[in-house]
Parts: structure tokens; sequence; C-alpha cells
């Protein structure tokens, strides 16, 4: 806070391994008026220091976060491993390398960026006027993350943020708070960042992330999580009227087209599915397969969830670690219990995984037997936990895939490319991927249809988002 490492006025809490239930240690637990002290901090950087308007100050800065968090990849692959759960191969992709290698890539675009454009001279109304568009940083940004890839979603958001000009409080998730605070640490020791600029606030109390989208110094709120949250995060933020960006919940469907090789289509959509334990927004949860192919491609799923298994984050085989908390466990346990009650089955898993009892833990679990308005269908269970739901052609696929409120991220697997590229375009999705692409990337911008967000991060559009433009007209 404010360029240095303080206590938390609330004392520490503590920070547990999801495979373990070992308490790791603790972390700072900051009260309301430590919160407030870092908005004033931030805004205080905002409005007394350069740091808004030196553009090459910032890019040199952004490239000194990058180098002092490469620095310390190993002891912060460690961590993410222990305290996020997340198993090792995650950690030298979005877990961990490539939030961290994509600061570069916002340290270029502040360089490269167009900030004024001249439309030159015009007269209107008869006065001659030369007009300029200038495009500025918003302010004081009040950023809320959840656990699920904190660095990946803390440095989406700081990356930007601070390219753009803007200072920032940093509000993680009580679960998750190491991840975030020793990018703080990094900022404060190994970075010209001033004062102020970058504040990370850890606390036990979600309460200190609704007192930032309340308060008249914060002008933007950027908040990840869930949809329920989000819907908070903007009746509250409407009180000052700030900017919203909200990057919420998913129920992504993964869809099988007739021409697609079915083994490989359904093996892949195994993977995707409960990589990280199912705990992505954009993971593709629902698996619609043709309904004349729908018994094997269960078989295959299931055999495929199977045999991948749920195990230890640390092995770098595993790619469906625990689940984050006791919380979340149970209100996963509380999806399947729902789904039985509708009807459902499972191909495989429903429970927890047998001679692990310590850790948070679920089976791969596939769903079949239920229809696209079940609540197991509908809803984000944010868990190893995939539903298959039959289709009758492309256009009942779109349309069950459609039949969501909402609209993150999708998949399309199928033998004519062109076609699958022409459902996939009818999705109404912020992103899709066709037989395998990977849209992730600094350069893409990823966000919300529906009740999924409002916004995009990444990209030239996600660092758009933190931007203000103001027109200018000289007499002459
Ligand atoms: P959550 O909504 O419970 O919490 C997210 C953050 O909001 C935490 O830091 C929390 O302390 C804070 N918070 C809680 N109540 C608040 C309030 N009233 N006002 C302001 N802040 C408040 O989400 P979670 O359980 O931490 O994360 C899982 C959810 O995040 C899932 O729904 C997932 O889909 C979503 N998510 C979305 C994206 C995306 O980019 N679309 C990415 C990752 C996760």
């Amino acid at each position: 806070m404010d360029g240095r490492l303080v206590p938390g006025a609330g004392g520490a809490f503590e920070t547990i391994n999801p495979a373990t239930e070992e308490v790791l240690g603790t972390a700072a637990d900051a009260s309301a008026d430590d919160m407030d002290r870092a908005i004033a901090a931030a805004r205080r950087a905002f409005d007394e220091t350069g740091w808004a308007t030196d553009h090459a100050f910032r890019a040199r800065c952004l490239r000194q976060l990058r180098e002092g968090l490469r620095r310390r990849a190993d002891e912060l692959r460690e961590l993410t491993i222990q305290e996020v759960g997340a198993p090792r191969f995650l950690t030298f992709g979005a877990q961990l390398d490539a939030p961290v290698d994509d600061l570069a890539w916002f340290a270029d675009l502040v360089e490269d960026y167009a900030w004024e454009r001249d439309l030159g001279r015009a007269e209107p109304m008869g006065m001659p006027s030369h007009r300029r568009v200038v495009r500025e940083a918003v302010g004081v940004v009040g950023a809320i993350t959840p656990w699920n890839f904190p660095h990946q979603i803390n440095l989406a958001k700081l990356g930007p943020a601070l390219a753009a000009g803007n200072t920032v409080v940093l509000k993680p998730a009580p679960d998750t708070p190491w991840c975030a605070a020793v990018v703080g640490e990094v900022i404060a020791e190994e970075t010209d960042i001033p004062p102020g600029v970058v504040n990370v606030v850890t606390s036990s109390d979600h309460a200190l992330g609704a007192q930032l989208t309340r308060d008249p110094r914060v002008d933007l709120v950027s908040f990840t999580g869930s949809t329920a949250t989000g819907r908070n995060v903007m009746a509250s933020a409407a009180g000052t009227l700030k900017r919203v960006f909200l990057e919420l919940g998913g129920k992504s469907a993964f869809v099988v087209l007739d021409d697609a090789d079915l083994r490989a289509a359904c093996s892949y959509a195994a993977f995707a599915g409960i990589t990280h334990a199912g705990q992505g927004c954009a993971i593709t949860t629902r698996i619609l397969v043709p309904r004349e192919r729908h018994d094997e491609a269960v078989e295959i799923t299931a055999g495929a969830l199977a045999k991948l298994g749920a195990g230890d984050p640390q092995d770098d085989r595993t790619i469906c670690g625990p689940v984050i908390s006791a919380r979340q466990r149970e209100r996963i346990e509380g999806y399947l219990e729902l789904a039985v009650e509708d009807g459902g089955a499972f191909a495989c898993g429903g429970g927890r995984p047998e001679g692990r009892d310590r850790g948070f833990w679920i089976e791969p679990t596939l769903i079949t037997g239920l229809t696209n308005d079940s609540r197991a269908a509908r809803e984000e269970i944010f868990g190893p936990v995939l539903v298959i739901l039959p289709h009758d052609g492309d256009d009942d696929a779109v349309r069950i895939a459609n039949d969501s409120p909402y609209g993150l991220s999708g998949a399309v697997h199928g033998g004519d490319v062109a076609r699958a590229r022409g459902v996939a375009r009818r999705l109404r999705t912020g992103t899709v991927s066709v037989n395998g692409g990977v849209w992730y990337g600094a350069d893409v911008p990823f966000g919300g249809y529906k009740q999924s967000g409002i916004g995009r991060e990444m990209g030239v559009a996600g660092f758009e988002e933190y931007l203000e433009t103001k027109s200018i007209a000289e007499g002459v």
C-alpha cells in the first residue's frame, strides 16, 4: 500500500492448500480503514504525479514488473500449485508463465498506441476549428478478482490498467491472497512504479470489495467473478455512476457435429472440461453430440474422464486437481444431487475419489439423461462435472448452445472446417474454439455476451476499457 509492505489492521488470516488442507501460512487481513487508505493513495498517485502522462516510463515499469516476476518464477510456481491447487502443467501456461509474459505486450502497446488522433480542420456552425481526439486514463481502478486463475486475472487487469495510465487498488479473493501479495511485493521492491500506483489489499472479508464499488474516489471497477456478485457490483457502482467492467460466469457448449471424428472430439472435450477441476469460467461444460451417436459419445467421454482421474497437482501428469475449498466442494455436491433428482445419471464419477481423505476433491463426472433446462445443465457448477446432451443437427445444436443465460465461450468440432466455422459464427458467445483452436493470448479480446459480462479483457479492446476519450477543438 502506497509503495510499502504493511501489515493489515485486521490482523492476519490463513491461506490453505486445497489438495491437503494444510495451512500454508497467513496473509495480511486488511480492514475497511486500510482499504480507505489504499484508495486515498491511488487517488493521490493519479492526481498528483506524472504517471498518467509519462508513457515511456510506464512501459519501462511494466517491463520491470515482468522481469521481477520472471526472476521469482520458481517460487511463484510452487506457490500457485499449493495455494490454488493448480496442476503443475498449467503453471507453464495460463496459470503463471503466459500472463507474466503477456505484460510485455502491454508495455509494447503503450509505445505503439495512437494516443491522439488529429481530425483536422472543420467549420461546424461556421466556426473554424481544429479538432483532436485524445485518449487518456480513466483514473483510479478498483480491480476485484477471483481465486481460480489468480495470476492470469490479476495481471490481465494490472497490465492494461497500468499501460493506460491508471492507478489501481487490487482486491484479490480471500482464497488466494498470496498470489496477489507477491505481485505487490515485486512492485514495491523491484520496480520504479511510484508509491500509490498499485495497492494490493488482501482481506478475508468480501466487504472490502463492496467498499471499492461504492467509494466515489474510484472511477472504474474491473471485476471478475460470479454473475451473482457481478450483479451486486453493478448495482453498487450505480450509486456513484462508475464505469463497470465485468467478466462473469459461463456454461459453455462443446458442439460435436455429425461429421466430426467422435473419438478425438469427445476425448478432447473430457480433457478440456476437467482441466483445473473445471474451475474455469470459459470451460466447455455442456457437451452436445449427435443424437444417433449419443451412447457411443458417452462411452468415449466417460472412459476418457475415468482415465484422466483426479490427482496430485504437484504431479506433471495431473490435469484435474482439487477444488478450492470445502464450501466449493459442497456446492458441487449439491448440483450432483440436483442432477439425480432431475432424472440424471452418472456415466462416471458422481462423488469424491477414493483414498483422498484430506483436501477438497471431486471425481471427474459425466452426467447423462438431463435436458438443457435442468439446473445442472443451465447453471455454472465450477467443478469437474460435465453434462452430455443429444442434438438433432446443426440448427438444433446452435439452438441448445444459445439457450443459456450465459455467453462466454464455446467449441465446435467437425470434419468440414467451413461448416464448423459457420456454426461457430452462430454461437452467441465472446470466444469460440473450432477444432481445438486456442483463442487465449494477450492480443485476443476475451469476454462475455449476455450474463457472462460487460466489456472485454486483453487485446486492444481490453486496453481501451481503461481509457477515456477527450475531444479538443481549437478555434483557428
Ligand atoms: P465471487 O464472485 O464469489 O468473488 C469474486 C471476487 O469478488 C472476490 O475477490 C470476492 O471477495 C469479491 N466480492 C464478493 N462479494 C463482493 C461484493 N458484494 N462486492 C464486491 N466484491 C465482492 O467469485 P469466485 O468464487 O471468487 O470465482 C469464481 C467465479 O468467477 C465463477 O463464477 C467464474 O465463472 C468467475 N470467473 C469469470 C472469469 C471471466 O473472465 N469471465 C474468469 C474467472 C472466473
